[in-house]
């Protein structure tokens, strides 16, 4: 039986995942996949692994959140204040 941060992990290592396939695959919200994602990240340099993030991004002008340093899904972007941002997509590499 493995926690759930080794499932995120171990799906992380499958494919480029974001939040909401993270919760839809192991049932849990998409608010509890960024809880984890700190300690996640972490655990993984711990161990000499890296997460990719490929930063949120806003549909409808591209810019880039790249200076987020909390792995969270804006809510609004600060060009042009639209609220459809396309979320952050996790790695490993
Ligand atoms: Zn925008």
């Amino acid at each position: 039986m493995s926690t759930i941060r080794e499932q995120i992990i171990s799906l992380l290592g499958e494919e480029e995942c974001d939040a909401r396939f993270i919760s839809q695959s192991l049932g849990i919200s998409e608010k509890a996949v960024y809880d984890h994602m700190p300690h996640i990240i972490q655990t993984l340099s711990a161990q000499g692994k890296k997460l990719k993030i490929n930063p949120a991004s806003c549909v409808s002008c591209g810019f880039e959140f790249k200076d987020r340093r909390r792995p969270s899904k804006p809510s609004r972007c600060p060009r042009c204040k639209s609220e459809r941002i396309d979320p952050p997509k996790f790695r490993l590499k």
